[in-house]
């Protein structure tokens, strides 16, 4: 199991790499800068070129989430948890939470405060997924949320004789299930899904539910309704809990 700090083989970041990571940090903290934001993703998140774990990093993060500016505190806030939940994963420890867990808590709050104030409703759910990384209680945020942005869960049966895949759509074409060809024929089968009760839910689908109504998002509460019930598989017609497949991801 790789460490994550100075026991590991692996040389730590050297100057360029600490002069270009703090380059794009600069550049995204001085005004809309998706290049820069982009870069950041790319070699903090996907290709692990810039130390993660560098003390910049969190920190500018947590300033941005601070700034009065929406865009720049969402891109910091979406960023920060993605990587704080891929560090948890890839190193099966909380050390880089505890090691910032001052820039953690200003992010947490900044994702909160912004939570309340956001109108549109992709950005209220990028920030509710904020949220849950930051907390770092489940890794499966993005998932969850992925299908309410995008109105439709790509699923799989649980039936141990292996179904084909299936999607669950939420949205504006409707609350149903098919199989995973549904958009290349109008005649395909579908399935209505089977919201939960709101008054049933209980643990994160409630306190989600509960949150998005707080914040003046109903759709997204009604659609989370749909995220915490069950789908129907098109081929056993068994049915499946949407949030389960979307952990067992
Ligand atoms: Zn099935």
């Amino acid at each position: 199991m790789p460490e994550m700090t100075t026991s590991s083989p692996v040389p730590r970041a050297d100057d360029a790499d600490s002069d270009r990571l703090r380059a794009l940090l600069e550049r995204a903290a001085t005004g809309p800068d998706s290049q820069a934001w982009s870069d950041l993703w790319t070699e903090l998140y996907h290709n692990g070129s810039l130390d993660v774990a560098d003390p910049l990093v969190l920190h500018t993060l947590a300033d941005l989430a601070e700034v009065n500016k929406a865009d720049m505190a969402a891109s910091a806030l979406h960023l920060a948890g993605a990587l704080l939940v891929q560090a948890d994963q890839r190193y099966e420890t909380r050390n880089l939470r505890h090691q910032y867990a001052s820039e953690v808590a200003r992010l947490l709050g900044a994702a909160n405060r912004w939570r309340q104030v956001t109108a549109d409703r992709n950005d209220y759910c990028h920030l509710l997924e904020a949220v849950l990384n930051l907390e770092g209680d489940i890794h499966w945020a993005e998932g969850l949320v992925w299908g309410v942005v995008s109105e439709e869960y790509e699923l799989e049966c649980p039936d141990p004789d292996g179904c084909a895949s299936l999607w669950g759509i939420i949205g504006e074409r409707g609350f149903f299930s098919a199989a995973e060809d549904y958009a290349l024929s109008d005649d395909i089968e579908t399935f209505p899904l089977h919201p939960a009760d709101p008054r049933a839910l209980e643990g994160l689908g409630r306190r989600l539910y509960d949150l998005a109504l707080a914040d003046g998002h109903e759709e997204v509460a009604r659609a989370l309704t749909y995220a915490f019930g069950e789908a129907t598989c098109p081929e056993c017609e068994q049915r499946l809990s949407v949030v389960g497949q979307v952990i067992a991801s």
